[in-house]
């Protein structure tokens, strides 16, 4: 009989409970034992769930106050010494690891892999110890053990661990702390032991990465080290297949192997190297998106293991169901027949139950389920939501003169000279400007309908010509008009695009009490109607200085939603594409010079393995150009993109051949401007002068200090000076003070040139 199990459940609650709770414990209206409670609560309803849907484990440990990796840190007892602890990590030195204090900043937080969950990042220096406190696993396990659930509990395995950590010192390698740090992990796998548990799972995803020799040598040490303590160990691998690391994996001495059988699908080779005695966790269940398992499919190639593994098999989602929204139960407004494709965590738990069933006592049993699900399947493989003809003629029509501009850059910049007639060191900004608690009133009162069209309308108006006004009062060279009417860059587009459904209730964690919506594409995308030209044209009307208009980009809308699993993400990629393109063509035609496509995810949408990169970037970049194309010489595309590590992407930026790049530096000090400079960068580059996530307004000598250096690697004539991001979370009086400077840092290197 095959078993089931999950990897990991949600822990925001059905509601957001988390979230709020935790808010309100930092505001200090709730106190600790409130929030422990609230905690409580939705771990005991997890695994009562887990138990209703017949698994024989609950999971115990996938629960976080904020992060799972924090939780580690807590556990594993490896504060780091700057916060300055002495003992035990409670729930308040947990948060001020977290959010930061008085004395001493936040740690580093980062993406969780390719997922848009982010974890704190551990903090190594060779002094680091591990003093372990295990009550921070125990209490749960307890807690599970007495509502009478048999309790599994997860670790996230030493080596993952370590290495999602950073070294705080140079000259050393966090590696070295591996002897330090299995001690510490075995003393607590003996300590599940005489709790009482069975089965621990180790999640090891770094398995699915390109792994130095150093690291992949030393799986086999550091599980050997953790054999002898009696509790049976589940090795869990996702978020891609195993390839130069799946022999590692199966050799180790666990008595398990969990492998993601959506994205890693080498499930021959795996059965190949499987030991005859271990267990083999099969993640069939999609983890990371939202639609319903096919059954048929799934139960076509794996009924047959099910028979020779017999209860050597267990079934399981691919990987933690943090990662998708908790419950469906809570949309009542979504189309239903998208909604009858979906399944949320809850659904997903439900189709575990089903699938399990149908291993176990064949298809007869689940006859209905099965029947149900083939029906919705059907219905999504035919539907014409999904499916528009003229959007596949389109996208078959496409030529690679559609992802070419007319002439090189260098014509084109001849031909914008001309015709833009801007100063050397142009001065603009990224996008958003201020996003006032009246411009967000009159939003969230034209959502809810107490607000009219025409008085929403007026209020953005004011708000464009506001930010006009103060744009020209600064001396801005190319303005914006501040994206007042957008709450979010994906929905706003999402929202006005064919293809694209907005769930209610569909958060996912984000890092802390952040939580998100994404957007869900389910069909063939278009554009039933221009969706900025309106905005765009009125803020041009207002000023004799180039407007800039501000598109959101393919690789971006796509990495930032819920997308098809029905289809290649290139696909999908070049139908957005295709939607802005229109877009743009028609700013364009309406009179706009200068048009933004912004592409903050491209970096992000990088494969976890680098073999996988070219082919990436090959259609994401293409995918960008294919957006951008449509426009004559004399317009000007931009594109920005908030992060800081361009430098092994570079020829990929290049050949997105944006006329000008605004890349996030100032937090580097403009170091990562040197891999533009030696690699030639051609075209041009706003290198970002200040840093918009601080409160710091910089004085215009540090601005000028910085774009002193910026023109030591790049030509003069390639620069623009602009922040490093939009300013929607800043206020005026901080953006104004900070842009006075900026536009006068300009004029100190004009006047020097
Ligand atoms: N144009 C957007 C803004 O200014 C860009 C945001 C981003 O890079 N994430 O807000
Ligand atoms: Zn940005």
């Amino acid at each position: 009989m095959a078993q089931a199990h999950v990897l990991g459940v949600p822990r925001i609650g059905p509601k957001r409970e988390l979230k709020f709770a935790q808010e309100a414990f930092w505001r200090g209206e709730i106190d600790e034992a409130a929030l422990r409670s609230v905690a409580s609560g939705i771990r005991q309803a997890y695994w009562a769930r887990q138990h209703a849907a017949g698994l024989d484990r609950v999971t115990v440990g996938d629960f976080a106050f904020y992060d799972q990796m924090l939780n580690h840190i807590a556990l594993l007892g490896c504060a780091p010494a700057r916060f300055g602890f002495a003992g035990k990590i409670g729930l308040a030195e947990y948060f001020a690891m977290a959010r930061g204090n008085a004395a001493s900043h936040a740690m580093e937080m980062t993406k969780w892999f390719d997922t848009n969950y982010h974890y704190l990042v551990p903090e190594f220096a060779p002094d680091t110890r591990f003093e372990p406190d295990d009550a921070w696993l125990l209490d749960e396990v307890i807690e599970a053990r007495t509502a009478g659930f048999a309790p599994k509990p997860v670790l996230i395995g030493p080596l993952t661990f370590l290495w999602l950590g950073k070294e705080k010192v140079a000259g050393f390698d966090r590696l070295d702390l591996l002897d330090r740090l299995l001690p510490a992990y075995a003393r607590l796998l003996a300590r599940l032991r005489e709790e009482g548990v069975e089965w621990v799972q180790l999640d090891e995803p770094i398995l699915s990465l390109d792994l130095p020799a150093a690291w992949r040598g030393a799986f086999e040490r550091a599980y050997h080290a953790l054999a002898g303590t009696g509790v049976k160990r589940l090795l869990a691998t996702y978020f891609g297949p195993l390839r130069d690391n799946l022999v590692t994996a199966l050799k180790l001495p666990v008595d398990g192997v969990h492998v993601d059988a959506v994205r890693g699908g080498e499930i021959a080779q795996v059965l190949d190297w499987l030991p005859a005695t271990r267990v083999l966790s099969l993640g069939l269940i999609d983890g990371r998106n939202v639609w319903k398992t096919d059954f048929d499919a799934v139960l076509a190639r794996y009924e047959d293991l099910g028979r020779r593994l017999g209860e050597r098999l267990w079934l399981a989602p691919s990987c933690s169901l943090l990662h998708v929204p908790v419950s469906l139960a809570g949309e009542t407004r979504l189309d239903a027949e998208v909604r009858s494709w979906l399944a949320f965590a809850d659904e997903k738990l439900a189709e575990l139950a089903t699938l399990t069933r149908a291993f176990n006592q064949g298809r007869g049993g689940v006859a209905a389920e099965l029947d149900a699900n083939a029906r919705a399947l059907a219905s999504r493989r035919a539907s014409p939501r999904v499916h528009d003809r003229t959007v596949a003629a389109r996208l078959a029509a496409l030529s690679p003169a559609h992802a070419m501009r007319r002439s090189p850059f260098a014509e084109r910049r001849r031909v914008q000279r001309a015709r833009l007639r801007l100063p050397a060191f142009p001065t603009t900004t990224i996008g958003s400007f201020p996003q006032t608690l009246a411009i967000r009133n009159a939003r969230a009162r034209y959502r809810s309908g107490t607000l009219d069209a025409a008085a929403y309308e007026a209020a953005m108006r004011e708000a464009i010509a506001e930010a006009v006004a103060r744009q020209e009062a600064l001396g801005l060279d190319v303005l914006v008009h501040g994206e007042a009417e957008r709450n979010d860059m994906v929905e706003y587009f999402g929202e006005q695009l064919a293809g694209y459904a907005f769930s209610e209730n569909g958060w996912v964690q984000s890092y802390g009490s952040r939580c998100v919506k994404p957007p869900i594409l389910y069909g063939d995308v278009s554009r039933p109607q221009p969706m900025t030209v309106a905005w765009t044209c009125y803020a041009q009307s207002l000023t004799a200085r180039p407007m800039k208009g501000m598109l959101t980009g393919p690789v971006t809308m796509l990495q930032w939603s819920f997308v098809r699993d029905d289809q290649p993400r290139e696909t999908t990629a070049l139908q957005i594409a295709l939607a802005i393109r229109e877009e743009a063509a028609d700013l364009e035609a309406a009179g706009i010079g200068i048009i933004q496509i912004d592409e903050p995810a491209y970096r992000e949408g990088l494969p976890l393995r680098t073999a996988d990169w070219p082919a990436y970037l090959e259609w994401a970049s293409r995918a960008f150009r294919v957006s951008a194309s449509p426009v004559g010489d004399a317009t000007q595309i931009h594109t920005h993109m908030c992060y800081s590590e361009f430098n092994d992407i570079l020829p990929a930026i290049a050949a997105m051949d944006a006329d000008v790049v605004t890349i996030e530096t100032s937090r580097s000090d403009m170091e990562l401007l040197r891999g533009f400079g030696s690699f030639n960068y051609p075209n041009e580059i706003g290198p970002g002068v200040y840093d918009i996530h601080s409160q710091r307004v910089p004085t215009a000598a540090d601005m000028t200090r910085l774009l002193q250096k910026a023109a030591q690697v790049i030509p003069p004539e390639n620069l623009w000076v602009n922040p490093d991001c939009g300013l929607k979370t800043r206020n005026w009086v901080e953006s104004e003070a900070a842009l006075a400077n900026m536009v006068a840092a300009a004029r100190v290197m004009r006047e020097a040139a």
